[in-house]
């Protein structure tokens, strides 16, 4: 179904605009756009009129790195309020299903993605996924980023492993410089996952577009500032994803995952497998989960340190983005033991918001990085706003988050390329409880 020809009109609702708070107004959405942002806006014969008094309409939010793996990530992702995801790594052969539904379907987040990153032959990524790809040298960057782009990748993802950390090899600065070349002849960005300070130096100075995490401490000297300013570079903090594989926080991780659950607005929409994950009692310091942890150098993640890094980054005035490092999960599969501990699409991002105000981003500036920054730097000029002509992605909550900014929380509805989302219980949970008194009283 799409909303062709269909009128909505939200009175009276606070907007952030995608930078800042604006008084009252009225949003007109006509079709799949914005058609009107004022005050006093009359509503069309025929409009739904939704009342806004009271909340706050944002942006659809954009949650600038995750791991999207099948449709159902794109759904889940919706349901909390995120129309966007940034894939940041997932296989070839679901490029393509993943961005025709994304093109047809009214009940799934749209989707950008790397595809594959580039990573060196026997390095950690290498061994992990057997059959990836590799890059050898500066003699293969081209064909690779080309391979990439012909299996549908909208920038590039390199994965620069500290040799120092693994001790297995690593790519060089004349192939990192070769392969962000190749990315900026196809008009594509460049981002990395960068181990440490000095693979981000290394990256930035390639001509770097952008960093994928803050893993811990990047020793944020006035030099890599100065670097990243010049550039300018952007930085994806994924402070959630640091927090859930530093061993010092996991019980304030799972703590804040079962707070998430239990949230009337959130809870009873999450699935049955990433119920699983958030409310099971000691998933994150499961030993299984610490093994493959300490297998990705987890042990060397600190998430103090992180936040210290993005809080002087953004001190700095270097671009901060809100990404989650989100999985799929698949609680099957022990070997997923890691993947399961990042589970979450969509609800996660409510989190990394409040992370990123506690490094001192405010609520605001927080709400900036999940909606009109990734807007912008990633070319994606037609959302992460809300005004004429924009395209409907929309959020809107109780509440006023850029007073408190766990009120994103509070989902009254969310737009979906002007299309309202009907959100579903998950089945489970609607048979225990909220829906037998409806049926009984529609009976
Ligand atoms: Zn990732």
């Amino acid at each position: 179904m799409t909303s062709d020809g269909a009128c909505t009109l939200i009175r009276g609702a606070q907007v952030f605009d995608g930078e800042r708070l604006r008084p009252a107004s009225d949003v007109l959405l006509a079709g799949r756009s914005i058609a009107g942002v004022g005050r006093n806006i009359g509503a069309p014969p025929g409009a739904e009129v939704i009342e806004g008094r009271g909340r706050t309409l944002l942006p659809g939010l954009i949650d600038c790195h995750v791991h999207a793996g099948d449709v159902r990530a794109l759904g889940q992702a919706l349901t909390f309020g995120v129309t966007t995801e940034l894939d940041m790594f997932s296989a070839p052969e679901i490029t393509a299903e993943r961005r025709s539904a994304a093109a047809c379907r009214d009940d799934v987040a749209d989707i950008r993605t790397a595809v594959q990153g580039a990573t060196p032959a026997g390095g950690t990524f290498a061994r992990l996924t057997p059959g990836l790809p590799t890059v050898a040298g500066p003699q293969d960057a081209a064909a690779f980023v080309s391979a990439q782009v012909a299996s549908g990748a909208d920038y590039l993802k390199i994965y620069l492993e500290d040799p120092v950390w693994y001790g297995s090899p690593a790519l060089s600065a004349a192939t990192v410089r070769a392969l962000v070349a190749a990315a900026h002849s196809h008009g594509i960005l460049a981002v990395a996952h960068a181990d440490s300070a000095a693979m981000a130096r290394m990256f930035i100075q390639a001509g770097g577009d952008g960093l994928a995490h803050v893993l811990a401490d990047l020793q944020v000297t006035p030099g890599l500032l100065a670097r990243l300013r010049r550039r300018p570079a952007f930085v994806i903090a994924t402070l959630r994803a640091t927090a859930v594989i530093s061993a010092a926080h996991a019980r304030q991780i799972e703590e804040d995952q079962r707070e998430l659950a239990r949230h009337p607005r959130l809870g009873s929409f999450l699935d049955e497998p990433t119920r699983a994950v958030f409310t099971r009692p000691g998933l994150l310091a499961d030993a299984r989960a610490r093994g493959a942890v300490a297998a990705c150098g987890g042990a060397r993640l600190d998430f103090d340190a992180a936040l210290r890094s993005v809080a002087s980054l953004h001190q700095a005035g270097i671009q901060v983005l809100a990404g989650t490092d989100t999985n799929y999960p698949e609680p099957g599969q022990p070997g997923n033991a890691i993947l399961n501990a990042y589970a979450g699409h969509g609800i996660t991002l409510h989190h990394e918001l409040e992370l990123l105000v506690r490094a001192g981003l405010s609520p605001a500036e927080a709400l900036s990085a999940a909606t009109s920054a990734p807007a912008r730097l990633f070319s994606m000029t037609d959302r992460g706003c809300i005004a004429g002509g924009l395209r409907a992605d929309l959020l809107l909550v109780d509440g006023n988050p850029c007073a408190d900014i766990t009120a994103t929380r509070n989902i009254v509805a969310i737009w979906r390329n002007g299309t309202r989302l009907h959100r579903q219980p998950w089945p489970a949970l609607r048979s225990a409880g909220a829906t037998a008194p409806a049926a009984r009283a529609r009976a």
